[in-house]
C-alpha cells in the first residue's frame, strides 16, 4: 500500500485475489518462489499522456489518458479503454490487475492489460467525441499493435468511439491491421455476437451455476443494474431463458416493472435514442421510477445481476438481498461488490458469480474476433455464440474443480483466482525472471 499510496480500488482487487491464493501456497509452496506475487502485481509498463482537444465553442481542453500493460506472460496485453471522469491510476490498476486472471481464465491466448481516460462522454457532440478520441489514439498509437496490445470499449466507449480510434491508427500507422483493436462494427472486422456476448457470457456462466443447484433461469425473478451493454444482453439472454427482469437502473435512478421490463424499449432509449432511464415511465405508466441507483437492492428477486460498475453493491445493500431471499448474484460487472458485500453472500450460502469469471464472456469473444482478423475470416453469429457458451461452461467447470482441489468447494471467488492465477504463474516460471 505505501508503494501505491491513494490507489483503494487496486488495493481492494489485490487483497481479493492475494487472500484467495493462501490455498495454493500451503498446498503448492514452490508458487511462492520466483518473485511470483511481487512481479504479477507489478505492471510491465503503465503509460500515462496528456490529451489535449478542442471542445465545439473552441476551447482547448485537456484530459488525462493511460494504457497499463500489465502482464504478457501468455498473450499480448488485452483490455478495454474506459472513458469516464472517474478514471484515474488506481481505477485503471485495478482493472487491468483482475483482467489479467480473467483472461488467462478464458483458455485464450491474451495477456492483460486495461486504459481510458478522466474523459466524460455525456453531453458531448459527435466532433468532440471524434476529436478526443483521435487526440486519444495519436498517443496510444505507439504503444499498441495486433502482437503487443489489443485494446476494447468499456464504460463510455462502444463502436463508435471504437470507430474513430481504428480510423486514426490507420491514418498514422499507413496500414490495415485489423486485429489491433476489439469490439470493431461488423463492416470492417468485428465480430458477430460481440455485442451481446459480456451480457449473455454472465447468463450462460449463472445457468451453469443455477443447474448445480437444480435451479435454472426459468420462472425466477431478476433484477440487473444498470442498462448500458453488459445490463442490456445479460437483461435479454435471461429473459430468453425464462426469467422476468423486473428492474434495472443508471447512475440517476431505477425503474420497477412488476410486469417485467419492456427490453425494446430499454434498447431504443439507451442504444438509439441515448436518453435516461427515468423516460421509461413515460411509455409504460404503470412502472415505477426511483430517484438514487442503490434502492435497486431492495426489489425482492431470486437472482441479482450487478452489471454498472464498480462497488455499486455494498454490504448494507448484500444483507437487504439476503433477508428477501436471493438465491444467486452474477457480477456482470467488474468489482460491483465490495469485499464485505462477498463475505455476506458467501457466509449465507448464497450462489456467487465473480465478475472474473462470469463477465469473461466479452474479452473471450474479443479473443475470437482477433482470430478471425488473423484469418481474414468473419464466422457466422451462431458459430462464435456456441464458442462463447463453450467457453463460459469451461470458465465454470474449471473454478468449480479449483475451488474444489484448495479445500473450498462451492467457492468460486476462489476457484476463480486460483485457475487464473496457475496458469498465469506456470507460464511467468518457464520464461525466467523477466
Ligand atoms: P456502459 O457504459 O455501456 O454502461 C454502464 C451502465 O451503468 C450505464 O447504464 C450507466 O448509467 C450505469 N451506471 C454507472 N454507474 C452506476 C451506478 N452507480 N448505479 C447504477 N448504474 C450505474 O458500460 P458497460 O455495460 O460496457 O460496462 C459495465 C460494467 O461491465 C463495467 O464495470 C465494465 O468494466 C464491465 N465490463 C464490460 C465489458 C464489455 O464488454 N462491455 C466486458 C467486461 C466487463 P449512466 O448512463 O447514468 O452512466
Amino acid at each position: 500500500k505505501s508503494r501505491n499510496p491513494h490507489e483503494y480500488e487496486f488495493h481492494q482487487a489485490v487483497e481479493e485475489i492475494f487472500d484467495s491464493l493462501i490455498p495454493v501456497f500451503s498446498k503448492k509452496p514452490h508458487y511462492m518462489k520466483h518473485g511470483i506475487l511481487e512481479r504479477l502485481v507489478e505492471p510491465e509498463r503503465m503509460i500515462t499522456f496528456r490529451v489535449p482537444w478542442t471542445d465545439d465553442k473552441g476551447n482547448v481542453q485537456v484530459n488525462r489518458g493511460f494504457r497499463v500493460q500489465y502482464n504478457s506472460a501468455i498473450g499480448p496485453y488485452k483490455g478495454g479503454i474506459r472513458f469516464h471522469p472517474t478514471v484515474n491510476a488506481s481505477i485503471i490498476k485495478f482493472l487491468g490487475f483482475e483482467q489479467i486472471l480473467k483472461n488467462s481464465l478464458t483458455g485464450q491466448p491474451i495477456g492483460g492489460g486495461k486504459g481510458g481516460a478522466d474523459f466524460d462522454p455525456k453531453h458531448k457532440s459527435d466532433g468532440e467525441i471524434m476529436r478526443f478520441t483521435q487526440s486519444f489514439m495519436t498517443e496510444l498509437c505507439k504503444y499498441i499493435g495486433p502482437d503487443i496490445d489489443v485494446p476494447a470499449g468499456d464504460i463510455g466507449v462502444g463502436a463508435r468511439e471504437i470507430g474513430y480510434m481504428f480510423g486514426q491508427y490507420k491514418r498514422i500507422r499507413g496500414a490495415y491491421e485489423a486485429g489491433v483493436l476489439t469490439g470493431k462494427g461488423i463492416g470492417y472486422g468485428g465480430s458477430l455476437a460481440r455485442t451481446e456476448a459480456t451480457g449473455y457470457g454472465t447468463i450462460y456462466f449463472v445457468e451453469e451455476m443455477l443447474k448445480d443447484k437444480g435451479l435454472s433461469f426459468k420462472g425466477s425473478t431478476v433484477i440487473v443494474s444498470g442498462s448500458g451493454n453488459v445490463s442490456i444482453y445479460a437483461m435479454e439472454k435471461a429473459i430468453q431463458l425464462g426469467a422476468k427482469v423486473v428492474a434495472c437502473s443508471d447512475s440517476n435512478g431505477y425503474i420497477f416493472d412488476e410486469n417485467g421490463i419492456c427490453l425494446e424499449t430499454v434498447k431504443q432509449l439507451k442504444e438509439v435514442e441515448e436518453k435516461r432511464i427515468a423516460e421509461y415511465i413515460n411509455i409504460h405508466p404503470y412502472a415505477q421510477y426511483v430517484e438514487g441507483c442503490e434502492g435497486i437492492w431492495s426489489i425482492p428477486c431470486d437472482i441479482a445481476l450487478p452489471c454498472a460498475t464498480q462497488n455499486e453493491l455494498n454490504e448494507c445493500a448484500a444483507t437487504i438481498l439476503v433477508a428477501n431471499g436471493v438465491k444467486a448474484i452474477g457480477e456482470g460487472a467488474n468489482m460491483p461488490s465490495t469485499l464485505a458485500a462477498i463475505d455476506i453472500f458467501l457466509k449465507n450460502n448464497i450462489l456467487f458469480a465473480p465478475a472474473k469469471a462470469a463477465n469473461a464472456g466479452g474479452v473471450s469473444v474479443s479473443s475470437l474476433e482477433m482470430a478471425q482478423n488473423s484469418a481474414r475470416l468473419s464466422w457466422p453469429f451462431e458459430k462464435v455464440d456456441k464458442k462463447l457458451q463453450v467457453i463460459m461452461k469451461n470458465i465454470y467447470k474449471n473454478s468449480v474443480k479449483a475451488a474444489e482441489e484448495y479445500g473450498y468447494p462451492g467457492n468460486l471467488v476462489l476457484g476463480a483466482n486460483i485457475a487464473g492465477f496457475i496458469r498465469v504463474a506456470d507460464a511467468m516460471i518457464v520464461q525466467g525472471i523477466v
